[in-house]
């Protein structure tokens, strides 16, 4: 299973955050769909609502699944911001498996990873997690400032940070940058169809 929130903070059009991670699976879907791909698992997508409230829609869901059904999902991959301005590439390390997916597919691709730490347990993967099914996930930086390592492997702006725009009006699609999502959109593609059709 795939999330991504489709709510926005009030004070923004939360184009990044989150506009940008629910493209992303909406691409994955489409492109699934439009190569006629048959997964051997069932493929799940979710846009939630009322992140920015308090992960509220992804609890609500958890909360009402039953145990047998909670127990058909193997995986939860969670999308929150992955086309920030001045991007970072961070992948979530709460489960060894998922993290390898993501990692080794941007190690192949020469770009190095980070673990995220930012955003720990205060987005949607959170509800999943919280009932012990495995979470995964990337990210690219909201507030937090980039160093001058990280510009340096990644490029961008030493000093500045990841997201200038994070939970503000200027969140828009000039608020992208494409090769962060472009990278992102294609890791999401990977994770997924590499779980989904195990080989
Ligand atoms: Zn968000």
């Amino acid at each position: 299973m795939a999330g991504a929130h489709l709510d926005s903070v009030s004070a923004g059009p939360g184009i990044n955050d989150n506009g940008s991670g629910s493209a992303a699976i909406l691409e994955t879907v489409l492109a699934v769909s439009r190569e006629g791909l048959k997964p051997t698992q069932h493929l799940r997508f979710a846009w939630w609502g009322a992140e920015e409230l308090g992960i509220l829609g992804s609890r609500h869901y958890v909360n009402r699944l039953p145990s047998t059904e909670r127990s058909k999902i193997d995986a939860y991959l969670n999308f929150d911001m992955v086309g920030s301005p001045n991007p970072g590439y961070f992948v979530y390390d709460d489960d060894r498996r998922l993290e390898a997916v993501f990692k080794d597919w941007f190690a192949a691709k020469g770009v190095s990873t980070e673990i995220e730490t930012e955003g720990d347990g205060r987005s949607d993967h959170a509800s999943f997690q919280r009932v012990g099914i495995p979470v995964g996930g990337l990210f690219t930086g909201a507030g937090r400032t980039k160093t001058a390592a990280q510009a340096q492997k990644w490029g961008g702006t030493a000093g500045q940070a990841f997201d200038r725009c994070y939970h503000r009006s200027c969140d828009t699609t000039a608020n992208i940058n494409d090769t962060g999502l472009d990278r992102n959109s294609d890791a999401i593609a990977h994770a997924i169809w590499t779980l989904g059709a195990p080989s």
